[in-house]
């Protein structure tokens, strides 16, 4: 591991004035009832550049980690300066996952909660935004003792302190930390040094470094160049950072010639750099990298004992690994397909539906069926470059997702329309719910005029809109209503029988209007049932037509909680319905 020890000496002090900044170059504050080396930490750096699923790789080795027994707990140390991901475009930066404690987060929390089956709180984020804030915060109450606040030692200082304390708070055998963006970027250099520190002060065989790189193969020359992969690990060397282990992407299974080469540069055995190419589906990772056994490596290269019974359970990975095999199984081996619908703005990017797109797999895994996805352009609708008709011909069923502003808003509507007179599965999300409620006052209930005052503040007939009354409640108003919170569902309705009989669940939310209780008699009246709400206040959640074959909106997110092993219920409803 290429890290000195630290001497006791070293240890003792660092304990004794972690805290006294003026006196020591040593400024490590060690949150109390924390022990160096009590902990095990996994650290995955990406190099050569971005895009690489960083995000996956994390996710799938902390999985293989964690069927053997371990309790893992995900960190992802993001480099930009905004606080959340709550203000970043989707389009660009993928969606924004939300967590139940309401923290708006970076899409690979998605992906670690799917893998990991875990809900995560807002410890298991940062970003520079909040690591700075909190530092700017305590100099101005005098909190650095007449000293100048350095990148080092304070600023890494605070990043180790954040990962001691997800350490305490989470009583994890191993953190697994994912550094945002590429080695070589200004905005995470502070968090490669923190890094180097960590593992100096953990001590030996407490810290496991782990280098994504890209392997290259340019079409005009026919095969894997290894340089750009070289070059990248130099960088991290440069930076005092010995990988442990190396994984290559690549388009196609990494030669050996090409895995000796990294190998020997980076001073890495060649057991320990793996291939991870190009797969079908993203859940066939696990299994890659455990075929490479790179998850005995880490145990190895940790010094995990292997008859460690409280810690780890053979018996019990074999159980998991093979679930996890059957649900990859269920994903190749399909019995039919489909093709759903889903609006979007720039729909070729999947990274912002991405929640959307793993509950569609999750189910049509549970059904044996592969889920198409076919991006329905609503501005192309509106436009009337083409017609509904001609963009939902050959579509099963069709989702409308959440959304911001007025873009595409009609096009959407139209697709509702066609979806409940034609009788075609339909799932409306945040708000694809009040998209729904919009197209059956216009089109049932008669008002012309209805919208949302999000598009048309001053329409006559406002179904849904930010309440005076309501803006008290919950952070609506201003606000976004954020995170998980309950749904009481009405007994005898569709939802109560897709929930499992159950009067309240929890789901999670990202919404700043509601339906206007003013109109909810006369859209009942008409036949839309309002099968969940709020347990004490008139907010509306979920929403169905009974006499449709299969048509629900949800005022939540129920993507977010849907796992490979455990489909969210709605989801499951939807494209079994589609499939019939
Ligand atoms: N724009 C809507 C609102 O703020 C819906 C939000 C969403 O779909 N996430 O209520």
């Amino acid at each position: 591991m290429g890290v000195a020890i630290m001497d006791s000496d070293t240890q003792e002090l660092l304990k004794t004035i972690a805290t006294k900044t003026d006196e020591t170059e040593f400024y490590t504050p060690i949150p109390k009832g924390y022990k160096l080396g009590q902990t095990k930490f996994i650290v995955i750096f990406g190099t050569v550049m971005s895009g690489l699923g960083k995000g996956i790789f994390s996710a799938s080795l902390a999985k293989l980690l964690q069927m053997k027994g371990l309790k893992i707990a995900p960190i992802k140390l993001e480099g930009y300066l905004n606080i959340d991901s709550g203000t970043l475009n989707p389009y660009r930066h993928g969606e924004v996952f939300v967590l139940d404690d309401g923290m708006e987060c970076d899409m690979d929390l998605g992906t670690y909660e799917r893998f990991l089956d875990l809900n995560l709180t807002k410890s298991n984020f940062t970003t520079n935004g909040q690591i700075f804030t909190k530092i700017l915060e305590r100099e101005r109450k005098g909190g650095y003792l007449g000293r100048d606040v350095q990148f080092i030692p304070h600023v890494t200082g605070e990043i180790k302190n954040q990962l001691r304390h997800l350490a305490l708070s989470s009583q994890a055998d191993m953190i697994a930390i994912e550094i945002g963006g590429t080695v070589g970027d200004i905005e995470n250099q502070h968090y490669i040094e923190a890094m180097r520190e960590l593992a100096y002060e953990e001590g030996k065989y407490n810290v496991c470094f782990v280098a994504l790189s890209y392997v290259l193969e340019p079409k005009s020359l026919g095969e894997q160049k290894s340089k750009a992969a070289q070059l990248g690990i130099k960088k991290l060397l440069e930076q005092g950072i010995q990988p442990d282990i190396i994984a290559l992407r690549a388009a196609n299974k990494v030669t050996d010639k090409v895995k000796e080469k990294v190998s020997m540069f980076s001073n890495v055995p060649l057991s320990r750099v793996v291939s991870m190419h190009d797969v079908d589906s993203v859940y066939l990772i696990p299994g890659l990298l455990k075929e490479a056994k790179i998850d005995e490596q880490v145990l190895e290269i940790l010094h995990f004992d292997k008859n460690d019974k409280k810690k780890l359970n053979p018996k019990n990975e074999a159980v998991e690994f093979k679930r996890w095999q059957e649900f990859v199984f269920g994903i190749k081996n399909y019995k039919q397909q489909i093709t759903v619908g889903i609006t979007g703005k720039y729909t070729s990017l999947r990274d912002s539906y991405a929640s959307i797109i793993a509950a569609l797999e999750h189910a049509g895994s549970r059904l044996k069926a592969d889920v198409k996805i076919k991006w329905i352009d609503v501005e192309a609708i509106e436009t009337k470059k083409t017609t509904v008709k001609e963009e939902l011909k050959d579509v099963s069923g069709i989702i409308v997702p959440g959304g911001f502003g007025k873009r595409g808003v009609e096009g959407k509507i139209a697709c509702v329309k066609f979806a409940r007179e034609n009788n075609l599965p339909y799932l409306g999300l945040c708000y694809g719910f009040q998209m729904a409620v919009i197209e059956f006052a216009r089109n049932v209930c008669g008002l012309k005029d209805a919208n949302t005052t999000e598009v048309t503040p001053d329409c006559k007939a406002k179904v849904i809109d930010i309440l005076p009354e309501q803006k008290k409640i919950e952070g609506l108003g201003g606000n976004m209503r954020l995170g998980g919170r309950e749904v009481e569902i009405r007994k005898g309705t569709r939802a109560f029988a897709i929930y499992g009989n159950k009067t309240k669940i929890r789901e999670r939310f990202r919404h700043r209007y509601e339906v206007n209780p003013e109109f909810i008699p006369l859209l009942e009246k008409n036949g839309m049932v309002f099968s969940g709400k709020h347990p004490q206040y008139n907010i509306m959640q979920i929403l169905e037509l009974p006499k449709h074959k299969s048509f629900f909106g949800v005022q939540y997110h129920p993507e977010f909680l849907s796992r490979p092993l455990a489909p969210e219920p709605l989801y499951l409803e939807f494209v079994k319905n589609c499939l019939k």
